[in-house]
């Protein structure tokens, strides 16, 4: 059958679960072969299985370069080439100002400012010029939210990252966008947000 995305080579990041899972889940109904990765083999395994034989999971996180380096190396080697990139992995949780850790913040800041920022720039080589690139942002990025601010300001990090970003890709016809999810009833969403005002 002729599918929209027929040929097109996709990686979405934190591609096992909520957003990420539905995304590749459509890439791959619309055509696409698509890569996910997660830093949870079983939950790797079963989200491959889901999405079905257009799917290969590879473990690795965001946040850690080399991860990220054995992720590109293998669709190099696979497919030669990327089209579309979902840099969708990420995540936070909620802590006061006047109780925030370094450690909250360097985790926060380091899957989904770092990881995102070098999840694109080292994607760069394999992108094909006209490729796609989407961010996961959120609404908060643009709203205060109480207890949030550190995920908060992760998230606007995000949305300057692709308006930046499409000014320098433009020469290749990189487009680059964010999407900004407000409350998805996701696994990650987990407690952060009451049952009735979701
Ligand atoms: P989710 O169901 O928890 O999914 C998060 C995915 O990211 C999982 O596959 C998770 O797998 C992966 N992940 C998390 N940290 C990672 C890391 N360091 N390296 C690699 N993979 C990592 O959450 P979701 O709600 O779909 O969230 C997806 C994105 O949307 C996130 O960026 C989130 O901030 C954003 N967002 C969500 C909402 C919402 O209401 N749900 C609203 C706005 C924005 P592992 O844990 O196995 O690594």
């Amino acid at each position: 059958m002729n599918k929209q995305l027929n040929g097109k080579i996709a990686l979405v990041t934190g591609g096992t679960s909520g957003i990420g899972l539905a995304t590749a889940q459509e890439l791959a109904a619309q055509g696409a072969r698509v890569f996910i990765t997660g830093r949870r083999q079983a939950e790797l395994d079963a989200a491959v299985a889901a999405i079905g034989a257009a799917a290969t999971g590879i473990r690795a996180d965001a946040s850690v370069l080399s991860d990220l380096d054995a992720v590109y190396a293998q669709i190099a080697k696979s497919e030669g080439k990327l089209d579309i990139l979902f840099a969708n992995a990420g995540g936070g949780d909620m802590m006061p100002l006047g109780a925030i850790t370094e450690e909250h913040f360097d985790r926060i800041f380091g899957t989904n400012v770092r990881g995102v920022l070098f999840t694109v720039q080292k994607a760069l080589p394999l992108l094909v010029n006209g490729a796609s690139v989407i961010l996961t942002s959120s609404t908060t990025s643009v709203l205060g939210t109480a207890n949030f601010s550190v995920y908060s300001a992760s998230k606007a990090a995000v949305r300057n990252f692709a308006r930046s970003w499409a000014l320098d890709l433009k020469e290749r016809a990189i487009r680059v966008n964010v999407v900004s999810p407000g409350p998805i009833r996701t696994p990650g969403l987990g407690d952060l947000v009451p049952d009735e005002a979701r």
